[in-house]
């Protein structure tokens, strides 16, 4: 028996034994093989050397599979995203003294997270202690704050050790 390498005209190729050379040349004069993939009798010989470089034809056959990407990483949001490429073009005095004014607001003022808003109204109304805060607020509620007439300031928070 003998293994042959059979390409179709439509460049599919496929491997098919046969007793020997000869019973291979009677079947594809008589038309006896097929194209397993589109059935096209007009078979001839493939190379068998190995499909590597630019000199195998792959024909319709779909091109290998490209690598599996590696799971991507957890993304920062688009927020952070954002400061980080703000901070890394920022000239350096400008982030150090933005440093300096975070330390000093960290050093006097409580923190309130979220609650920035909240806070602030409190002690604009008289419900909470006057003291200095800082946080986080949306830009809808920075600016419901401004109408109301409460005092704030924001700050590009630029991150620590960057
Ligand atoms: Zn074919």
């Amino acid at each position: 028996m003998i293994l042959y390498r059979l390409r179709c005209r439509k460049g599919h190729e496929f491997d098919s034994w046969f007793k020997d050379s000869k019973a291979y040349e009677r079947q594809e004069k008589r038309s006896l093989i097929g194209c397993p993939s589109c059935g096209d009798s007009k078979i001839e010989r493939a190379l068998m050397a190995p499909r590597i470089g630019k000199g195998s034809k792959r024909g319709a056959e779909p091109p290998p599979e490209a690598p599996a990407a590696p799971a991507p990483a957890p993304q920062p949001s688009p927020q952070e995203q954002q400061m980080a490429a703000l901070t890394r073009e920022m000239p350096k005095e400008l982030r150090e003294a933005l440093l300096q004014v975070r330390a000093e607001v960290e050093k006097n003022c409580e923190h309130v997270g979220g609650n920035f808003a909240e806070e602030a109204r409190k002690i604009h109304y008289g419900e909470s202690g006057k003291r200095g805060i800082y946080g986080e607020t949306s830009d809808e509620e920075a600016e419901a704050l401004a109408e109301e007439g409460i005092e704030f300031g924001r700050l590009p928070w630029i991150p620590r050790g960057n």
